[in-house]
């Protein structure tokens, strides 16, 4: 027996496999999909085997043997190994890249990553009872022997770290106990009751029958429901119902809305039939997490985008919380979509897949409106609470009466409610405490000397850093070109805010959350868990604090800066805008107390920033499309975005032209190719980056062209390309 092995070699991995001999001894572990370890030249590598082949008089050259297999279990099963050939062909990733993407660190093919199962051991008897008792009555002299027999005749098990190894050694060699051991997870959530019966508000029954009397269709559902709407118990209902036909759910939510607040929510209802799987977790607790579902001890999976991998056998539904955030796709190699990873998952378990949002992505919103997705509403907020109200204030006005920072309206609006003991959301989408330093006299500006981007100060450490390749320097106090002392901060970010805001309101207590104050394990949650039980008034925070946050006691939200995401060169930057402020709005008022909001902004006409006042995503759809629809932007085209990098810039820019006449030339002539230009940050890390955009509604030519081009450049040391399709960023 041989089986063909798929391994990483080098950066250049192909998608070859290599044929190695199966001994004797590992005939009935070697399994398709299973992980092992193989002689490769010199070195020892891990790979998967991907088929298997009886005959090996097939080969006439001497095959090696398979070292050993690396697991009891294979790691990839027959839905994963067709996900992986997908990912592989419309990302233009390797096959080895794509299934080391879907599998958690612990179980990819790399040798560094041995992560070790956990056990807990016990003693158990191994005689009867009537035996021990017997025993028990002749050993006259055994007195902690007896204990700790007349210990398990009472308890049938216990941990064996409580005794004495000397009498626990001096039994087993009697024959009368043996060890068993247990398999133990490493992550502890600690579930706090919270002892919540909630009954569904008619809107929501009727929704979620929507979507439980379909559970065998492979339908799309998009849930488009405002904040505060009481999208998560729909999502429970139709879990619930799901398990009762005996089927498993994955519920995909953004990264940061995996708080213990959500998954204690999901814990009271569900109790331990849940893995839980993000980025916050250890190497070992996410081992374990997935090792619940692969011993088939849980149904339900909660995570973060690479949770759509989960290896669940028998899927009745997928649930994607926020579907609208752009995190679902991931950003770097291979760039796929969890939202086209669910819909191929659920097709083949044929079952529903429901997208929720408060501010659905156009694409998937245009998809409902023609029907392609099932549209359902909750156009209201449940109970008491209302959508709320939401001020704009123009700090062109704002500036001339000498407030650059904060508006007179929002430090009133802040006052009141410290002394009415309400709390206050605070966003501004930048970290550090300025966001570039230049000299007055010259105006040369601190730039990051790897990276096209002025650097950031960030004063607690005293440093200049580079939020891209993390380069950091000390704060310069004279200018290096003219030697002048007159240095100025520019651009406020939150750690200047929170200096701020001290000074103005010295007896408040503010929380900042954002990179820099959440980079430990544990203190993103321990910020929610202590804002929460209100330690803090005001808790102020970058982007991270937008979404799925659900704090009764918030009535105010103030955005210091509207502009930040509004100014950002990319056709999304009108939806990323409407988005952003709409759910951080949505952060206000609900509980029964009104909420309030006030929006800071240059650009108070920009219809962004007036539909979110109006809570008018409609209008803001017809807009946006309209504006799509002139400029041959996604929904109307699809994008495919090429990068180009080298660290030589004319050569970089030379193969760019290259790559944008070859596409001109054969693609189809309905499609358009922009570039190549710059990217607009068009060098990261010392590495130059060129772009072409490729513009089409069908073209059958495309994959073929894109091929070719990756397989042109794989062996070129100098120049590299990127394929993004559907790119977030332009
Ligand atoms: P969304 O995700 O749509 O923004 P949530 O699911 O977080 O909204 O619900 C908002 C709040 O309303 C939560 O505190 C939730 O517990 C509460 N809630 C939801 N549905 C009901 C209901 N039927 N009865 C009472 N409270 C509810
Ligand atoms: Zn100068
Ligand atoms: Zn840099």
């Amino acid at each position: 027996m041989v089986a063909n092995v798929l391994t990483q070699i080098g950066v250049e991995a192909l998608n070859k496999t290599f044929t190695y001999k199966i001994p004797d001894d590992l005939l009935d572990k070697v399994k398709v999909g299973s992980r092992v370890l193989i002689p490769f030249g010199p070195q020892r590598l891990e790979g998967f085997v991907l088929s298997l082949e009886h005959d090996e008089k097939n080969y006439d050259y001497k095959l090696k043997n398979i070292i050993d297999v690396v697991d009891e279990f294979p790691v990839l099963n027959d839905e994963l190994l067709k996900l992986g050939e997908y990912i592989s062909k419309t990302t233009y990733c390797t096959l080895i890249n794509a299934y080391q993407v879907m599998l958690p660190a612990a179980l990819k093919a790399k040798e560094k990553t041995k992560i070790n199962i956990k056990y807990k051991y016990y003693i158990i008897l191994n005689k009867t009872n009537d035996e021990i008792k017997e025993f028990i009555s002749t050993n006259k002299r055994g007195k902690k022997q007896n204990e700790l027999l007349n210990c398990l005749l009472e308890n049938g098990k216990v941990e064996k770290t409580i005794f004495d190894s000397s009498v626990v050694k001096n039994l087993i060699e009697k024959d009368l106990i043996k060890i068993e051991k247990q398999e133990i997870y490493r992550l502890n959530t600690n579930v706090k009751n919270d002892n919540k019966v909630i009954e569904l508000t008619d809107k929501q029954r009727q929704v979620s029958n929507e979507i439980i009397n379909s559970l065998n269709r492979n339908d799309i559902f998009l849930l488009y429901g405002v904040t505060g709407s009481g999208k998560t118990e729909v999502y429970i209902e139709v879990i619930k119902n799901v398990l009762k036909q005996n089927k498993q759910v994955i519920m995909l939510v953004p990264e940061i809305s995996l708080t213990p607040q959500m998954v204690n929510r999901f814990t009271n209802v569900f109790g331990n039939d849940i893995a839980v799987l993000h980025s916050r977790l250890s190497n070992g607790e996410k081992y374990d997490e997935y090792r619940k579902i692969l011993n088939g001890e849980v149904n339900i999976v909660i995570g973060a985008r690479s949770a759509v991998f989960a290896p669940l056998k028998n899927i009745g539904a997928i649930i994607i919380d926020e579907e609208h955030t752009s995190s679902y796709k991931q950003d770097n190699h291979p760039r796929y979509s969890a939202i086209d990873i669910a819909k191929i998952r659920c097709k083949t378990h044929n079952c529903p897949l429901i997208l929720g949002s408060a501010t659905p992505s156009l694409e998937s919103y245009a998809r409902a409106k023609k029907g392609v997705y099932k549209l359902l509403e909750l156009k209201t907020r449940v109970g008491k609470s209302k959508l709320p109200i939401v001020n704009i204030i123009d700090m062109k006005e704002e500036i001339k009466s000498g407030n650059p920072t904060f508006s007179s309206q929002l430090i009133d609006k802040i006052k009141d409610r410290l002394n009415k003991k309400e709390q206050i959301i605070l966003l501004l989408n930048r970290r550090g405490y300025s966001t570039f330093i230049t000299c007055k006299n010259c105006g040369f500006t601190h730039k990051c000397p790897n990276c096209d981007i002025s650097l950031t100060f960030h004063k607690s450490s005293g440093t200049m850093r580079c939020h891209y390749c993390g380069y950091a320097d000390k704060k310069l106090n004279t200018c290096p070109e003219c030697g002048s002392h007159e240095l100025k901060d520019l651009g406020t970010g939150t750690e200047k805010i929170e200096e701020e805001l001290k000074q103005i309101f010295p007896s408040s207590k503010i929380i900042r959350m954002d990179v820099d104050t959440t980079s430990r394990k544990g203190s993103h949650e321990k910020i929610i868990n202590d804002f929460k039980d209100e330690k803090y008034d005001i808790l102020l925070g970058t982007q991270m604090i937008a979404k799925g946050l659900d704090f009764p006691k918030v009535t105010l939200v103030g955005v210091i800066n509207a502009d930040t995401s509004l100014n950002i060169p990319d056709f999304r930057s009108g939806e990323r805008t409407f988005q952003l402020l709409s759910q951080v709005a949505g952060r206000a008022g609900r509980s029964d107390i009104n909420g309030e909001v006030i929006i800071q902004t240059y650009n108070p006409e920009h219809y962004s920033i007036n539909y979110t006042k109006m809570h008018d995503y409609e209008s803001f759809y017809n807009r946006e499309m309209f504006i799509r629809k002139q400029m041959s932007y996604p929904p109307f085209y699809y994008i495919t975005l090429i990068r180009i990098l080298s660290k030589d810039y004319n050569r970089g820019m030379e193969e760019s032209k290259k790559i944008s006449t070859y596409l001109k030339s054969n693609l189809d002539e309905k499609t358009i190719v922009l570039g190549p230009t710059t990217s607009i940050m068009y060098k990261i890390n010392n590495i130059y980056r060129f772009q072409c955009i490729i513009k089409y509604k069908f073209d059958d030519k495309l994959d073929n062209i894109l091929n070719k081009i990756v397989n042109h450049y794989k062996a070129d040391k100098d120049v590299s390309v990127e394929i993004d399709v559907n790119p977030n960023k332009l």
